[in-house]
């Protein structure tokens, strides 16, 4: 299996970071962005949009979904996605079904329990030991201003957690 050496990029990361600061005001779901590149160039970003749509309506499901329409194919082979958050076990299945090798991420399932989301507590990368899959995980990237974006939608009064 190819292998995608990946040096993640702070410019990527704060895209995903635009859109999930987008529900601080939106409040169209919870507070996470995903971005999804290929050759270095943006082929998709998405939020959460839960509180409006659905339980599957995940950031990263969402990119997957636009990255594929946008590209015509299921397979996202050769993307790398950005992700705000630890993706939880629902999007780590999709990027691998999607054949996205690389994942990159900010703040962890940890935070994000402890503002008190209904989290599966499995890591990706216990998710990628039991799977017996390759996938290159790129933890903590960004991690304060993923933090920060937790933290501020975490003070809004009219929240929702789910
Ligand atoms: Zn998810």
């Amino acid at each position: 299996m190819s292998k995608i050496f990946h040096e993640p990029n702070e410019k990527f990361m704060e895209i995903a970071i635009k859109w999930g600061r987008k529900n601080i005001k939106k409040m169209d779901g919870g507070p996470f962005g995903a971005c999804i590149i290929k050759n270095n160039k943006v082929i998709a970003a998405s939020k959460n949009n839960v509180l409006k749509s659905n339980a599957t309506a995940h950031a990263e499901v969402l990119a997957i979904q636009k990255a594929s329409k946008k590209l015509n194919t299921y397979s996202l082979k050769d993307c790398i996605i950005y992700s705000t958050t630890e993706p939880c076990p629902m999007c780590f299945s999709a990027i691998h079904w999607a054949g996205i090798e690389q994942i990159v991420f900010g703040t962890n399932i940890n935070d994000v329990a402890k503002i008190g989301f209904n989290e599966m507590m499995i890591s990706n990368k216990k998710l990628r030991s039991l799977a017996k899959i390759n996938t290159t995980i790129t933890k903590g990237f960004l991690y304060s201003k993923c933090k920060k974006l937790l933290d501020d939608w975490n003070a809004v009064s009219n929240h929702c957690v789910y």
